[in-house]
């Protein structure tokens, strides 16, 4: 690939992961080299889901924290910043991997709730290859992430039918 540039995919409503897979999709079309990365996603749901989809069209997929958030809190903070900050260097890792695109699935919450900061992601990102374009997802990106971004996509409630009462749905959700 040419220049790989920071995308931001943030807000409150629903479709950040989902554009994020769709992403993936296309740059495999295109014989890319992808890594899928996510956050907060229990270990179960992402091997019966998307984990299992991504793997299948050969693309490199890691569950790094496979627990929701709430269980990831109960351990205190000291402790998931240090679970955080070994995922960081792990995806350091990977830029020794000649990837294309590398996405960070929910990577917008560990900076949300502090478990990584603005120096150590800004440090990480001085050493991204050139030609690797990097995805952050998740809602609640901080200020400092959407400056340094080239592309930043909103993606803004209208509805949602959690506020129906209608609960998470099986391959539309998860
Ligand atoms: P998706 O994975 O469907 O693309 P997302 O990545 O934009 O959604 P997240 O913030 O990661 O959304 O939300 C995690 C879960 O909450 C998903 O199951 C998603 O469908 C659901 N969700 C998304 N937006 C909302 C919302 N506004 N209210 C309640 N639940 C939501
Ligand atoms: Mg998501």
């Amino acid at each position: 690939m040419e220049k790989g540039l920071i995308e931001v995919y943030y807000g409150n409503g629903k479709g950040k992961t989902t554009a994020s897979l769709g992403l993936a999709v296309r740059a495999i079309a295109y014989n890319f080299k992808v890594c899928f990365i996510t956050f907060f996603k229990p270990r179960d749901i992402f091997e019966q889901g998307q984990g299992k989809v991504l793997k299948r069209l050969g693309i490199e997929v890691h569950d790094l924290i496979p627990v929701k958030l709430h269980s990831y809190k109960k351990m205190g903070f000291e402790k998931g910043r240090k679970k955080c900050l070994k995922a960081l260097s792990f995806i350091e890792g990977t830029f020794q991997k000649d990837y294309d695109l590398l996405i960070l699935d929910e990577m917008n919450i560990v900076l949300r709730e502090g478990y990584l900061g603005k120096k150590e992601i800004l440090r990480f990102l001085e050493k991204k290859p050139e030609g690797l374009e990097i995805v952050f997802t998740g809602r609640g990106a901080p200020q400092w992430l959407i400056e340094r971004a080239d592309l930043v996509s909103e993606i803004r409630k209208i509805k949602h039918p959690f506020d129906q009462g209608i609960k998470e749905r099986k391959g539309i959700d998860g």
